[in-house]
């Protein structure tokens, strides 16, 4: 018999509704190895699709086909291709984005981002770390990329039971590559820079910051200088913002590279040093707020929701009148409107009348399925200082 599991009505209603997962409690017998292609059956015993099946995650079904339609190499390579093509037809201003993000490209649990010729492959599930030679093959013959890596040191691959590694699985992976974002140039660390190198899902709101930006900037959580360096150009005085060593001594290199030595960047941790700018009575023109995800799960939500206030409060205070701030949450447990609302409660407290200018999200590479709530995880919001 083909490995097979058989889930709950709950898991077939939400199979239905259009949702690639299924939790562990919704799961009733299994007959399968952890890392396997399974058929997944419904309780009154009909076939409702194909999945990759997880033996130690909560989510242990994450589907790939609904109906009878079979999940096999094919199917992948189609799907690779149709992601690629996608991305191609959004002629992006960049050499570095996402190709293949996970469940919006039907492939859930597999993410590949593209930096110029190299290419960097996540794998975060069993189901797809078993997949990842094909993958590789696939990825090779459609790209013909100069290298390729995985960054399968996600956290999240230890609650799949698999071990966090990085490795080269084809070509050659140099210690930095230069992409470049519109204008700008960056050297990047695919082996040790955060997530896969850069921040590819605040491109097109970089873009858009810098529609807005003036006078004197503040990029706070500026990382290697995404938002510092685009906006460098309009603003004639520029100061960013991190808590790493390494991410400042990037951003003093980019800055350099791309000729806006103006960029002062500071190794400090934003929330005293936004007591300490409003202290010494410091203002500015354009703010931008983009933390870490401050809420990583439903317990952390109260505090997240304190967090994203105290620094939205400072930054409304540090604003001058007609400025802009643009401030972004990018932790999915706390939703638009959750983040809508810290902000209005920061511009009470503050008594800063601020209006929307413009309501964004992540990039268009990194697009958000319809009825999958946890895929919409980037917020962010483009406000303006009346008075
Ligand atoms: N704005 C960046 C991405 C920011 S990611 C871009 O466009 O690329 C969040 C950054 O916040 C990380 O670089 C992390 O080092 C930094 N960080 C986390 N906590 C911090 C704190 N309390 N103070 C300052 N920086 C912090």
């Amino acid at each position: 018999m083909a490995s097979a599991v058989v889930i709950s009505a709950r898991g077939e209603e939400r199979v239905r509704s259009g949702h690639p997962w299924i939790y562990r409690t919704d799961v009733v017998d299994v007959h399968a190895e952890g890392g396997e292609i399974v058929e997944v059956i419904g309780p009154r015993r009909r076939r409702i699709g194909h999945a990759l099946f997880s033996d130690r995650s909560q989510i242990s079904i994450r589907m790939l086909t609904v109906g009878d339609r079979q999940a096999d190499d094919k199917l992948i390579r189609a799907r690779i291709e149709n992601s690629i093509r996608f991305r191609e037809s959004l002629a992006l201003d960049a050499s570095a984005y996402r190709l293949v993000h996970g469940e919006a490209d039907l492939l859930p649990s597999l993410v590949v981002d593209r930096y110029g010729d190299h290419l960097v492959v996540q794998a975060l599930s069993q189901g797809m770390d078993r997949l990842l030679p094909a993958i590789t093959a696939i990825l090779v013959d459609l790209v013909k990329p100069a290298g390729i890596l995985a960054r399968n040191d996600p956290k999240v691959r230890a609650l799949e039971g698999l071990e966090q590694t990085i490795a080269v699985l084809h070509g050659d992976v140099p210690e930095s590559v230069i992409v470049r974002e519109g204008p700008i140039e960056f050297d990047v660390d695919l082996r040790k820079g955060q997530k896969t190198g850069l921040f590819l899902d605040q491109r097109e709101n970089r873009e858009a910051a810098a529609r807005y930006a003036r006078g004197r900037l503040l990029d706070c959580f500026s990382y290697n200088g995404g938002f510092a360096l685009r906006l460098a150009r309009t603003c004639p005085e520029v100061e960013a913002l991190d808590i790493s060593a390494d991410a400042v001594e990037r951003i003093r290199a980019n800055a350099v590279r791309n000729g806006v030595p103006h960029v002062q960047a500071r190794e400090v941790n934003v929330f005293d040093e936004l007591r300490r700018l409003e202290r010494a009575g410091a203002r500015y023109d354009t703010i931008v707020l983009d933390p870490p995800a401050f809420a990583k799960n439903k317990a952390s939500i109260p505090n997240a929701m304190a967090g994203y206030k105290e620094i939205n409060l400072r930054a409304m205070r540090l604003l001058n009148p007609g400025g802009y701030l643009v401030t972004c949450s990018c932790s999915y447990n706390v939703n638009e409107e959750m983040f809508a609302e810290v902000i209005h409660l920061a511009s009470i407290d503050s008594h800063t009348p601020v209006t929307m200018v413009e309501k964004r999200m992540q990039g268009r590479d990194h697009p958000v399925i319809v009825g999958v709530p946890e895929t919409y995880y980037l917020k962010c919001f483009i406000l303006r200082r009346v008075e």
